[in-house]
């Protein structure tokens, strides 16, 4: 991945129309300004210093933007088939504490308010009819490659959009990255929450989105309501405490035109959660999950206005979802040696699940095949520094 760069290839310029040879070089100093309307020496520094990385596996040669540029985001890729296709990253959703003033700041009179749903982010795109999924940082997942057009039918959707993309969340208990229950998803599944424009990363209106989703019978998040500004928050709150409660996440609030960025709100039980699996790697993730979560339940708390006992419920759970699982782990450690978890994939072959392994090798994540078996693959995560002090403490070294 990423370790040969070409001398030149061969370039379509879809300006002028003509074919003609380029180096890498010339293409980021001459094409690319013109093609992102960004100033080439910005461009060709980011080069120089590896924020814009020559990318080529067997999928696509790209380059890949692997930090923000300007108006550029991380994962962008610009990818290089006959023609030039660029799919921009997903932009970064920020997040709401506290409704009630947040959102009348933030958005005009009507606000869609659909689920949002805890896998891993995709961008699927079609290159000349190559159907390809892209991680959030812009790596080519082979492992939704393969299984999002086993999950849905694509072709005709690219066939007749080959300039949009489909934003959405790879979901289930055999997702690899990500692995949450949803009755209605199973073991593996997928939902679509934006349709976007190649190049500009314009998002089609929720309107649009929808219907066009229907028509081509591809799965969609949920839209939970729309709202009056004035009702939206109470009717969040309220939506958010039985998404909590059912074990599902929160919600994405939208501008009804895209115009808008959109915002993000979690249920108390999805940040317990998030803070039950860092600390069971609490060496690892601890620290980086921590303080946030805890945030976030003190301005919900705030909020939700809640009554004494309902506080004590709260607080309950927050301690619990830090301590138990910590403490699971150094038991864990003390008898294993070892703090990994193991997650389950499909795979035809172990050289699939070999590949995988490779794929979050290139991620920074440290991973093995344990397993192989009628399909499946069992793929253990190792936490490096978590495994490296439990098992320095309870040796007796010092904190
Ligand atoms: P971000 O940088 O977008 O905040 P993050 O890694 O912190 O990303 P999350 O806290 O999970 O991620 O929130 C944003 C993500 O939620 C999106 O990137 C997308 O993958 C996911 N998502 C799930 N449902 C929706 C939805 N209905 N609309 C938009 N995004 C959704
Ligand atoms: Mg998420």
């Amino acid at each position: 991945m990423g370790k040969s760069s070409p001398q030149s290839f061969f370039f379509n310029c879809t300006l002028c129309g003509n074919n003609y040879e380029l180096s890498l070089n010339e293409f980021i100093v001459k094409e690319l300004p013109k093609l992102l309307d960004m100033d080439h020496n910005r461009l060709k520094e980011s080069y120089k210093n590896g924020n814009l990385k020559f990318y080529n596996n067997k999928y696509v040669n790209a380059l890949q933007f692997r930090k923000s540029l300007g108006k550029i985001e991380a994962g962008t890729m610009v990818c290089f088939d006959n023609e030039i296709h660029v799919i921009r990253g997903f932009p970064k959703i920020r997040r709401t504490l506290m409704l009630s003033k947040a959102l009348e700041k933030h958005f005009n009179s009507e606000v869609a308010v659909e689920e949002k749903m805890n896998g891993y982010n995709v961008r699927i795109t079609s290159l000349n009819g190559k159907i390809i999924a892209f991680t959030r940082g812009g790596y080519v997942c082979p492992y939704t490659t393969k299984k999002a057009p086993q999950i849905m039918d694509l072709n005709q959707f690219f066939e007749e959009h080959p300039d949009l993309v489909i934003c959405g969340e790879m979901l289930g208990t055999e997702n690899p990255y990500v692995s949450h229950y949803y009755p209605e998803i199973g073991k593996l599944g997928f939902r679509i929450f934006d349709i976007r424009k190649k190049l500009s990363n314009q998002p089609l209106s929720i309107k649009e989105k929808r219907s066009m989703l229907k028509n081509y019978d591809l799965p969609s998040v949920r839209l939970l309501g729309i709202y009056k500004l004035g009702d939206a928050p109470s009717n969040i709150l309220e939506l958010v405490k039985e998404l909590g409660e059912d074990g599902r996440e929160g919600v994405v609030i939208k501008d009804l035109e895209m115009q808008i960025p959109p915002l993000k709100y979690t249920a108390s039980q999805a940040h317990d959660d998030e803070l039950i699996y860092a600390f069971k790697y609490p060496f690892d993730l601890g620290k980086a999950f921590f303080f946030s979560r805890v945030i976030r339940e003190s301005f919900q708390a705030h909020e939700m206005n809640e009554s004494t006992e309902e506080l004590g419920e709260r607080a309950q759970r927050l301690g619990e979802s830090i301590l138990y699982p910590m403490l699971e782990t150094i038991k864990h450690v003390a008898e294993h040696e070892v703090a990994g978890e193991d997650l389950v994939m499909d795979a035809d072959t172990i050289e699939e699940a070999e590949d995988f392994v490779q794929h979050l090798r290139d991620l920074g994540v440290m991973a093995k095949v344990m397993e192989f078996n009628d399909g499946k693959a069992v793929i253990r995560r190792i936490h490096q520094s978590t495994t490296d002090k439990i098992n320095n403490y309870i040796n007796g070294g010092l904190y």
